[in-house]
């Protein structure tokens, strides 16, 4: 691994250590590129406030501290700022409105929850609902059709639990999105080495017959799961099985 995308810190508040131990992890290991992709800060229209995102008087100091590092240690890598963010269809321009006020290289679908947060459920929650399932797969594919989101992290969220031929029916239409706007699935290394419930290897069988292009994250919730030797290395060797190739670097799609 040379480059990571996705990285999160202490700002949305479930996540441990300051953002320069991060890049320090990430020297070690050996990346030349190191992308921040904390949990983006939302202005919810309804006043809802989320308990895993960091708060939207925080965005410029989160800003000012990876520009801080990305001067420091300009000589050793390169340091992007991005956000992990959901494509949340009534709050997605307030979103944006908010992190562009401020320099940004990047940002990542990570759809944890449905329609808009405060009036959706949690993808992650097992569920052999295919309306469920269907809703998931409509919104991320409209999120990449946006063209703002760089790649889709943890694609395989959504926790279904039902039939398989119906799993698969779904899955291929993802795949087909995320072919058709060139937006890479991430197979993420936090669910691989918590034993989470993705990353789903029936998904990731579906994805080596799209053709869809594919990128590891660590998803490091504390500094030293940057680009962890072993997990790389374990994730590198899950996706060889299935015939993937991850792409080692990724282009951004402008969300500016
Ligand atoms: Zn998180
Ligand atoms: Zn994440």
């Amino acid at each position: 691994m040379i480059a990571n995308y996705h990285t999160h810190s202490y700002h949305c508040r479930h996540a441990g250590g300051k953002p320069e131990e991060y890049v320090l992890t990430a020297i070690k290991n050996g990346l030349s590129e190191l992308g921040f992709s904390d949990h983006v800060p939302c202005p919810f229209s309804n006043g809802h406030t989320s308990g895993f995102r960091m708060y939207v008087n925080e965005t410029e100091t989160y800003v000012n501290e990876i520009l801080e590092l990305r001067e420091k240690y300009e000589d050793k890598i390169k340091i992007y700022v991005g956000y992990e963010a959901e494509y949340y269809p009534k709050e997605f321009e307030g979103m944006l409105g908010n992190i562009r006020k401020y320099p940004l290289d990047f940002i990542i679908c990570g759809q944890h929850f449905l329609r808009n947060e405060y009036d959706g459920p949690y993808s992650g929650a097992p569920d052999n609902s295919p309306e469920k399932l269907a809703e998931y797969v409509d919104q991320v594919s409209e999120a990449m059709s946006t063209g703002v989101f760089t790649y889709v992290c943890h694609p395989d969220l959504i926790n279904f639990t039902g039939e398989e031929s119906v799993y698969r029916k779904e899955i291929v239409r993802l795949c087909e999105a995320s072919v058709r706007y060139g937006v890479p699935l991430e197979y993420n290394c936090l669910g691989l080495e918590g034993h989470r419930h993705y990353p789903r290897d029936l998904f990731w069988k579906i994805v080596a017959e799209s053709g869809a292009d594919t990128v590891i994250g660590s998803d490091a919730h504390v500094p030293d799961r940057v680009a962890h030797p072993e997990v790389t290395a374990l994730a590198e060797d899950k996706m060889r099985r299935f015939g993937l190739v991850p792409l080692q670097r990724v282009s951004f799609k402008d969300p500016n």
